[in-house]
């Protein structure tokens, strides 16, 4: 017989008439030779609704305390649902996370999945029970045993993480949408049904915005190789795939903080070409990155961040062998651009010829804020400095000097505990493109994001490590990390500028944390504006295809919105635009990537 684990959300037991139509659903599934785990989330926007309740009492309430609330959202669900299957004649039992023994960590609020123990699931399973398991909660190990939850919308990671602990044949998440659509039906109604997504892909899209699956979810399918689909709860429609290459057998001990980094990945066939001191106004990055793929050249990975108040830096890589074609384009742009009357300094092209990307990858990096910063202190140790940082979910990228790459490949073996070989990503003009995979296979909006920017910061080596290792103690994760091109020279010091994205929640403490580093450093100023939207495309087949960035570059252009930072990784492009603008920049690459379909989507209520 086969085991299916089965989770449903909310919305799709909002209800005791939902409840019953997925007691309804289960039985069928038993009927037809399952054994079948159930796991639920609170009903519908109960969650929500005993948050609201914590902050009428206070605005700071203690993490242990929300736990011990949140965790009973979920123990209404499993036990009314257990009741509705019982009333169809079918054995069931409710159990919570800690009857069944989800063993986490003791950090209240996110807690990492540590080991589930099986026994007492499989008695029950082999008696011919549906057991039925409060999602999103555990219990800490230790003597305390204390309840913890995993973060909001872990459910989906308590089920994934149990298909995976109990070898099921198939993990299935029912939510209130046929399944992974090109975007958020409530933003775009046409948005379209996925058949299928690679883990990696729907690791960035969750990690970028997407809600319908939590990013953990995604990264736990992807180690532990675990089949899951998305569907809705109120169709019978196969929904999506999200497909996940069979992995190497990994131990189930440490379920969730296994082994973050699984390999080196380096490329020493890199150039650098950098635009400085371009005018901070919509459309100058839809010009240069659409010359330079009208010329056919695949760019590698771009940043841009503002600089000195109304003042852009634009950076990108190249395959060596295309930066004649590229600094042509770069050097024919510049003139334009300098013709701003606004502008008092030169707009200016400069080109490293001897660089080397060098990343660190694996599933476990998503989440863990530490990861990044101990590769940077690990560089730092080996005295490479850093001159560009790309993150995406799966892999934190430097670009260095290409004579340093066999001292910064030793020095992340170690700090990594690597013994396999590094592997040698030639840049991505010379992969053959992924003709299966669409250019870009979704679209996301995150509006709990927040800018840091961190000005005249001393260009000492370390520096990265530094304010990536504060942040990561605080257990804050950072994305779009920029460092700016151009040093300045302050009181004989060569400073330069900084600028990463955090979640809107944990800007004040990072925001907190830098001032304090900055004054014991002596460096300017830290700046957070929340007022920002990140809209990114997401897509395999975007690697090796030039153009696609432009694209999107193009597209936010022509609506006049101004792209306030870019940062991409091989399978994503993200952009910061001021918050007013995001779900219109949302739309608008949706349009310019043709994904709209011709049904629509409607979500219930
Ligand atoms: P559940 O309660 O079932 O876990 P969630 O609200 O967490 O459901 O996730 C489902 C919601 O995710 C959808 O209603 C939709 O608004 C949102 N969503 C965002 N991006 C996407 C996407 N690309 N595909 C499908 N749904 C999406
Ligand atoms: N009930 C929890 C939440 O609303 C967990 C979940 O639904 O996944 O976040
Ligand atoms: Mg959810």
């Amino acid at each position: 017989m086969a085991l299916i684990v089965q989770k449903y959300g909310g919305t799709s037991v909002g209800s005791v008439e939902r409840i019953q139509s997925v007691a309804r659903r289960v039985c069928q599934t038993v009927a037809s030779g399952n054994h079948v785990v159930v796991v639920v989330s609170a009903m519908g926007k109960t969650t929500d609704g005993l948050v609201g309740l914590a902050r009428e009492i206070s605005s700071n309430p203690s993490r242990r305390e929300m736990d011990m609330l949140l965790s009973t959202g979920e123990q209404v669900s499993i036990a009314l649902l257990s009741m509705a299957l019982q009333e169809l004649g079918q054995s069931a039992i409710s159990l919570t996370g800690a009857q069944v023994g989800i063993v986490t960590e003791s950090e209240h609020s996110r807690a990492r999945i540590l080991e589930i123990r099986t026994e007492r699931l499989e008695r029950h399973l082999n008696e011919g029970t549906v057991v039925v398991v409060a999602g999103f909660q555990g219990i800490s190990s230790g003597e305390e045993l204390e309840f913890t939850t995993l973060g909001r919308g872990g459910s989906d990671t308590s089920a994934v993480a149990l298909a995976a602990a109990l070898g099921a044949s198939q993990c299935e998440i029912y939510t209130d949408v046929p399944g992974i659509l090109t975007t958020d039906p409530r933003l775009v109604p046409q948005a379209q049904l996925m058949d299928e997504i690679t883990c990696d892909e729907m690791l960035e899209l969750a990690s970028l915005g997407a809600k319908v699956l939590h990013p953990r979810a995604v990264e736990i399918a992807r180690n532990y190789g675990v089949p899951l689909v998305v569907r809705s709860s109120w169709t019978d429609e196969p929904g999506t795939r999200v497909i996940s290459e069979v992995s190497p057998t990994r131990s189930l001990h440490n379920l969730e903080i296994t082994k973050a980094v699984d390999a080196i990945e380096f490329d020493t066939d890199q150039a650098k070409v950098a635009l400085l001191r371009v005018p901070d106004r919509p459309g100058i990055a839809a010009r240069l990155f659409g010359e330079i793929a009208r010329r056919n050249v695949d760019v590698d990975l771009i940043i841009q961040s503002i600089h000195d108040g109304n003042l852009n830096d634009i950076a990108f890589t190249v395959v060596s062998g295309m930066l004649p074609k590229a600094e042509a384009v770069a050097e024919a742009i510049a003139p334009v651009l300098r013709s701003s009357p606004q502008q008092t300094q030169e707009a200016e092209v400069t080109v490293d010829r001897r660089t080397a990307k060098i990343s660190i990858a694996g599933a476990g990096i998503v989440g863990r804020p530490g990861i990044a910063a101990q590769m940077f202190a690990a560089l730092f140790d080996a005295g490479v400095n850093i001159e560009m940082i790309s993150t995406s979910e799966v892999k934190v990228s430097c670009v260095i000097d290409r004579e340093d790459c066999d001292r910064a490949i030793s020095a992340l073996c170690l700090a990594f505990d690597l013994h396999c070989s590094p592997v040698h990503m030639p840049n991505t003009a010379s992969v053959p493109p992924n003709t299966n995979a669409p250019l870009v296979r979704g679209v996301a909006l995150d509006l709990n994001q927040a800018r840091l920017a961190l000005r005249r910061i001393p260009d000492v080596p370390g520096m990265a490590a530094k304010i990536f290792g504060v942040l990561a103690q605080k257990n804050i994760s950072v994305d779009m990390i920029i460092q700016s091109q151009r040093c300045r020279i302050i009181d004989d010091t060569p400073t330069r500028d900084l600028a990463c994205t955090v979640a809107r929640a944990d800007a004040e403490t990072a925001c907190n944390a830098l001032r304090d580093l900055a004054e014991l450093w002596d460096w300017g100023e830290v700046v957070v504006d929340p007022h920002v939207a990140k809209v990114s495309i997401v897509g395999a087949g975007m690697v090796g295809h030039p153009g696609v960035a432009a694209r999107m570059f193009e597209a936010l252009a022509q609506q006049g919105i101004n792209l306030q930072m870019i940062a991409t990784s091989e399978i994503k492009v993200s952009c910061v635009v001021a918050e007013e603008e995001g779900v219109k920049a949302l739309q608008v690459i949706h349009q310019a990537f043709n994904l709209a379909g011709k049904e629509t989507v409607e979500v219930p209520v």
